[in-house]
């Protein structure tokens, strides 16, 4: 059996896992020369309810991904505005070794192979093109591109190609695959209505910060500047993808984080304005390298999809990540992406698909997440564990906590221990 991946982010990359797993024989393709995505630019983990998530999922036996994230954080428990319990990982380390354990486990990983269409018949994906129009068959596809650019979209929405790490000028531009086979993307908005969101955070270099600044980074992890009153913009807050770091602090303050580089927890930031702070007065952007005027646009094509992570309409597609809802995290897409990856390999044999219950964090962000987008207010959303509405629901709910006796017992007392590592085949 042979399960087809598009886009190597987090997501892709735990679907190849779990359905490697199950025991088919996996290709991952991936457009850039890279894997991870956006994962190459983030690094917080364990934040508020996505400890509870990680450990959720290392007890279902996907753990493979949190192990590594585990093993090359920089920080680990540590707080900011909001925030608990932070893990950071090294962004700059963390691709090789997700890159290796794939090709060890025997997935095949394409890179520099951008898909470009599909073959559809009845409803079927019989096969997608790559670039160079090379046709690859499968049994199932899976749909993990995200939700970034193309770059049409990150002119229109936001303030032009900020030169991510997406690189899609070199790369060429992400396609939406399930909306290639006929169905109809949904779109994220903002709280005034437009399209889209902006990436919430940027990369300084670290050699380009001043000498006490970076010897705190090291040693705590985490920085807190104030920004003199005049340059506060607190409606600039609203166009943020991730809400869960919508609070004014973030606003009144820069907020730096060690995650190899210097993690700027604000979008596009002017550098004049930036480097007006003491320790700053040198600051260079490295990721978006456009980062004092405009920073990626995203969820601008998610697939309507079940809760096991099908694509509605077509027969054997998948999705998760991004693509699959308006998901924000590593966590989020690790976990959407593991069930995916267990779910396709059910499908090809036959039996009945997973659905993970409510009574799982887990469970309820996949339904929850889907159940939101059916309204205009639940686009204007974002969902993730690490903060927010959907953090505060958690809460409310008694599913967060960060008691992993607890968390092993609830997985355990659902009979889901290890389901996600089955062999099926
Ligand atoms: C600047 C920034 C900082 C962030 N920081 C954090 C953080 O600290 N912690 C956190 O939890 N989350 C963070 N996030 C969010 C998090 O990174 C994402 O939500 C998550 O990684 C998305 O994973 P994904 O696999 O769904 O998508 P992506 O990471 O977007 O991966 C999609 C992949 O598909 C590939 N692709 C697209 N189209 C095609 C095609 N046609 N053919 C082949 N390949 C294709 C792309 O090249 C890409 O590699 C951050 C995001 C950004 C932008």
């Amino acid at each position: 059996m042979k399960v087809v991946i598009i886009g190597g982010g987090w997501a892709g990359c735990s679907a190849a896992i779990t359905a490697k797993k199950a025991g088919a024989e996996v290709h991952l393709y991936e457009r850039t020369d890279l894997l991870l995505g956006l994962g190459n630019v983030g690094g917080i983990m364990r934040n508020n309810g996505r400890f509870t998530a990680a450990e959720e999922l290392i007890e279902m036996g996907a753990g493979e991904l949190i192990g590594i994230t585990d093993e090359l954080s920089r920080h680990k428990n540590i707080d900011f505005p909001g925030h608990k319990h932070a893990w950071l990982y090294d962004v700059n380390k963390i691709e090789p070794v997700v890159k290796d354990l794939l090709q060890d486990m025997g997935i095949n990983i394409h890179l520099v192979a951008r898909v470009t269409d599909v073959m559809l018949e009845n409803h079927q994906i019989k096969g997608i093109y790559i670039e160079n129009e090379e046709l690859v068959e499968g049994d199932v596809f899976i749909e993990t591109t995200g939700s970034t650019g193309p770059m049409g979209n990150c002119l229109k929405y936001g303030n032009g190609c900020a030169m991510c790490i997406l690189r899609c000028p070199a790369f060429g531009p992400r396609v939406s695959l399930s909306a290639r086979a006929g169905i109809e993307d949904f779109q994220g908005e903002r709280e005034d209505g437009s399209l889209g969101a902006f990436s919430g955070s940027c990369k300084l270099s670290k050699e380009s910060l001043s000498q006490e600044i970076k010897e705190k980074l090291d040693k705590e992890g985490v920085v807190i500047i104030n920004i003199p009153p005049e340059d506060v913009n607190i409606d600039k807050l609203k166009s943020k993808v991730c809400q869960q770091y919508a609070l004014k602090e973030f606003a009144e303050n820069i907020i730096l984080l060690d995650t190899g580089s210097a993690k700027l927890m604000t979008t596009y930031y002017p550098l004049e304005k930036l480097r007006k702070l003491k320790g700053l007065e040198k600051a260079k952007y490295i990721d978006p390298y456009a980062g004092g005027k405009g920073n990626s646009i995203r969820y601008l094509s998610m697939a309507p999809r079940t809760d096991d992570m099908k694509v509605k309409g077509i027969d054997n597609m998948f999705c998760a990540g991004e693509k699959s809802g308006l998901f924000v995290g590593h966590t989020e897409a690790i976990a959407t992406g593991a069930l995916a990856g267990h779910n396709a390999v059910r499908y090809a044999l036959g039996i009945p698909l997973l659905i993970l219950p409510s009574s799982t964090a887990i469970g309820d962000i996949i339904s929850y997440a889907n159940y939101k987008l059916l309204s205009r207010k639940g686009r204007k959303n974002r969902y993730t564990f690490a903060g927010a509405e959907y953090f505060e629901r958690m809460n409310k709910l008694g599913l967060y906590t960060t008691n992993i006796e607890e968390i092993k017992n609830r997985v355990r007392k659902l009979n889901l221990n290890d389901i996600l590592s089955q062999k099926l085949i």
